[in-house]
C-alpha cells in the first residue's frame, strides 16, 4: 500500500468539499506539536507530504491525501493550542465532529499521543467524541525516543488504563519514533489490513 503513489488530493475547511466516500478511509487526529506531519511523512516515505501545523490556526484544514487508488489518508488539524482563538477552537470542533459523525467509509482514527505526556484531557476529549461517534481508533505514543524504558513503561501503563474506558479504543497501542523509524513499519501493517 504505502509502495505505490502518495498524492495530496485536497484541503478540506466545509463539509461539502469532502471527496465522495468511496475509498477506506483512515485519519489521523492529534495535539499540535504531537509529531503527527513527522509521523505521515515517515509512513509515507515522503518527506515535506504533511507541513508541519506551524503557527495556531493556521492548518484548520482536514488535508486528504490519496494512498494508492483505493485508500484515502487524512490528516486533521491539531488540536489543544493554548493560544488558539476561541472562535478557531470552536469552528474546528464543529467540523470535527460532523466529519466523524458523518464518513462512513472511515475505518480507524488514529490518535497520537506525546510518549513523553501520556494522556492529556484535550487527547481524553477526543477519545470521547471517537466514543460517541463509534468510529473505532487506535492510540499512537510518538516521539518514543524521547524517554527511557521505564517512563515508556509508565505511559504504556496509564493509556492502556485510560483505554479501557473507551468503548471506540483498540486495544492495541502503537509505540512510534519517526526519528529512528520505530513502529513505523508496524503501523504500515495495521494500516495496510484495514481494507
Ligand atoms: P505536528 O505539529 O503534530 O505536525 O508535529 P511535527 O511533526 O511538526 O513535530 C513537532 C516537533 O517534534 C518537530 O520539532 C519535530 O522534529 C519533533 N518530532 C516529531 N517526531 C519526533 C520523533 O519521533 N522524535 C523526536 N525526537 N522528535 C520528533
Amino acid at each position: 500500500l504505502f509502495a505505490g503513489p502518495v498524492t495530496f488530493l485536497k484541503g478540506v475547511t466545509a463539509l461539502e468539499a469532502l471527496p465522495p466516500p468511496d475509498r477506506t478511509e483512515i485519519c489521523f487526529a492529534g495535539r499540535s506539536n504531537v509529531g503527527k506531519s513527522s509521523l505521515i511523512n515517515a509512513l509515507t516515505g515522503r518527506k515535506g507530504l504533511a507541513r508541519a501545523s506551524g503557527t495556531p490556526g493556521r492548518t484548520q484544514e482536514i488535508n486528504y491525501f490519496a494512498l494508492g487508488d483505493r485508500h484515502y489518508l487524512v490528516d486533521l488539524p491539531g488540536y489543544g493550542f493554548a493560544e488558539a482563538p476561541k472562535a478557531v477552537v470552536e469552528r474546528w470542533q464543529r467540523l470535527l465532529r460532523a466529519y466523524l459523525a458523518g464518513r462512513p467509509s472511515l475505518r480507524r482514527a488514529f490518535v497520537l499521543i506525546d510518549a513523553r505526556h501520556g494522556i492529556k484531557p484535550v487527547d481524553a476529549e477526543i477519545l470521547a467524541l471517537l466514543d460517541r461517534s463509534a468510529v473505532a481508533f487506535q492510540t499512537v505514543l510518538t516521539k518514543a525516543d524521547k524517554i527511557g524504558p521505564a517512563a515508556r513503561e509508565r505511559v504504556l501503563e496509564q493509556v492502556r488504563e485510560a483505554l479501557q474506558r473507551h468503548p471506540a479504543a483498540c486495544p492495541e497501542l502503537v509505540v512510534t519514533s519517526s526519528e529512528r523509524g520505530e513502529g513505523i513499519a508496524t503501523l504500515r501493517a495495521i494500516i495496510a489490513h484495514l481494507d
